[in-house]
């Protein structure tokens, strides 16, 4: 496994692979990232992987400062993961000084997160847009866990004929339901025993949909109450919308993705599920 820091390092390592997959991320990695690298080396035959806290996606008053960082357990993970390649570039290495460019990619961007958090797509555009130009990669993996994110990069792709297939796959959970996410660290003990309530409400209307039930606002409800069971969240928004756009739904036709986001103290979690169609 090569650890690489530099753009001019990637590009030269690239050439020894005719397929790639690439699996962008944060760091402080998990199962959820792992089950990607896993994947990518299957289908791939060898995966990237990189790991950069991207600042322009965060907001002022957000974590970047406290995000959970430890390079020398990740790497450990990924070799243990079959990884080829990881890209650790510094901030300086991925917006040199003069750096001036940005991918806005309209309409799916503007609600739920990208109301909640004013820039955050453009963010994570521009970085994705960057990795995929320095990678090449054949195939690039991104989590369902981040619904709205796979929606954004699928659209970019696309629209911009990026030579790269976008791949969603499925979200993983805690045996509690909990999904894994770095900043669960976050969590103190009564928090993260509450948090599982997340999973629990959009499984009751996934329930509720696979039982008959089709009005949207009746699916909204349902998960808002179970939620309500535990005092500690703040909801921030819980959605029903069309998987394709992420327009809300009044009647719910062939599938809907249920995501929601919430405060759990100072730890602002995101789930969802997708009801109607394979993959939650
Ligand atoms: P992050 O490091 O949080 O930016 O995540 C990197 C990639 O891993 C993104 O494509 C996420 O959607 C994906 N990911 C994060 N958590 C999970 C999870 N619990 N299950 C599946 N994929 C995940």
């Amino acid at each position: 496994m090569q650890v690489l820091e530099t753009i001019t390092q990637v590009r030269a390592a690239r050439s020894a692979f005719p397929t790639l997959g690439l699996v962008p991320t944060m760091g402080f990695l998990h199962e959820g990232h792992l089950s990607l690298v896993r994947r990518a080396k299957a289908e791939c035959g060898a995966v990237a992987v990189s790991i950069f806290v991207n600042p322009t996606q965060f907001g002022p008053t957000e974590d970047l400062a406290r995000y959970p960082r430890d390079l020398a357990r990740d790497l450990a993970l990924l070799e243990g993961a079959g990884g080829d390649l990881v890209f650790t570039p510094s901030a300086a290495e991925i917006y040199p000084k003069g750096f001036a460019s940005r991918i806005e990619v309209e309409g799916v961007t503007a609600p739920l997160e990208g109301a909640a958090r004013p820039g955050h797509f453009a963010g994570v555009a521009t970085v994705v847009a960057k990795l995929f130009n320095i990678v090449q990669p054949t195939r690039a993996y991104f989590g369902q866990k981040d619904a709205q994110q796979a929606v954004v990069i699928s659209r970019m792709a696309a629209d911009l004929d990026m030579p790269v297939q976008v791949v969603v796959a499925d979200t993983v959970r805690e045996a509690d339901g909990l999904a894994l996410s770095s900043r669960n660290v976050y969590l103190g003990p009564a928090e993260r025993a509450a948090a599982p309530t997340l999973f629990r409400a959009l499984s009751r209307a996934r329930a509720l949909f696979e039982g008959g039930e089709r009005d949207a606002e009746t699916l909204r409800a349902s998960v808002r109450e179970v939620i309500a069971h535990e005092p500690r969240f703040e909801v921030d928004y819980v959605s029903v919308a069309s998987p394709d756009t992420l327009e809300e739904l009044g009647r719910v036709g062939e599938a809907a993705l249920v995501s929601l986001a919430a405060r759990l103290g100072r730890t602002r979690l995101i789930d969802n599920v997708l009801v109607g169609r394979p993959r939650a």
